[in-house]
């Protein structure tokens, strides 16, 4: 079987203003047009727009770090799925943990924004991962794996999708998870996968998130079922990024 194209995704997070575009423009002009990897930045909802027009002829694509689940409505201050799609993302990221611990996201709320992400023609990037504790606590693929059933609805079913692993307590943090858990989440989230999905949830990328840097971006997409990754800090500087994207394996 033919190796998947693996996914290099930026998460801007609230981080960004009109002086950053430069910055997102030197990522692009360093992605070789031979690359391997789709590459995209999630960037904040202000930036979305002015983003998608400066990247529109390079191999970087845009999309959007969360949405709301109706398509339009008295909502103050949200943004819609057909919003992001309207300014010209091409992706969104959906449950991350920084919406599930601050805001209360859980899956069946994270499953609902993948449907809005599907009817407006969105690629959702589905997170998951587990706590320290629940780490610490042995339950971390039995949490993770629950997320992933609960977070991803049928409808995906033939549709472009990848899902996250992003443990919590790697977040920003300087810390990796192990490759040996990493494969092992992996793994199980890859179960899940085809069990819900076939033979087509063989071809989801299962993306890794958490304190990638240029100095363990090829470990880490080197380890088993790992299909890109999802860079928080390490994706606001060209310096950083590129190699990241650099180290994707070819297929
Ligand atoms: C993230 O926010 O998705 C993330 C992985 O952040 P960082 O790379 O900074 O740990």
């Amino acid at each position: 079987m033919a190796a998947l194209t693996p996914w290099i995704v930026g998460n801007w997070k609230m981080n960004g203003l009109s002086g950053d575009l430069d910055e997102a423009l030197a990522i692009a002009q360093g992605v070789a047009v031979g690359a391997h990897a789709r590459v995209a930045i999630c960037a904040p909802a202000t930036l979305v727009h002015r983003l998608a027009q400066a990247l529109h002829a390079t191999r970087v694509e845009v999309g959007g770090e969360d949405c709301r689940a109706e398509e339009s409505g008295a909502f103050t201050g949200d943004v819609s799925a057909e919003m992001l799609a309207d300014a010209g993302a091409k992706l969104v990221i959906l449950g991350h943990s920084e919406r599930r611990s601050g805001y209360g996201e859980n899956d069946a709320l994270v499953a609902a924004k993948v449907e809005a992400a599907l009817r407006a023609g969105l690629n959702p990037i589905v997170c998951v991962g587990e706590t320290l504790e629940e780490r610490d606590g042995g339950r971390a693929v039995e949490v993770v794996t629950g997320q992933v059933r609960g977070s991803l609805p049928a409808s995906l079913a033939g549709e472009t999708f990848a899902v996250a692993y992003e443990p919590v307590w790697a977040i920003g943090t300087g810390r990796t998870a192990g490759t040996g858990d990493i494969a092992e989440m992996h793994a199980a989230i890859r179960g899940v996968l085809t069990d819900k999905f076939g033979e087509a949830g063989a071809r989801v990328p299962i993306l890794y998130g958490g304190s990638v840097k240029p100095g363990n971006a090829a470990e880490i997409l080197a380890t088993a079922e790992v299909g890109g990754a999802l860079v928080g800090g390490a994706s606001l500087k060209a310096a950083d990024f590129l190699p990241i994207i650099e180290a994707a394996p070819g297929a």
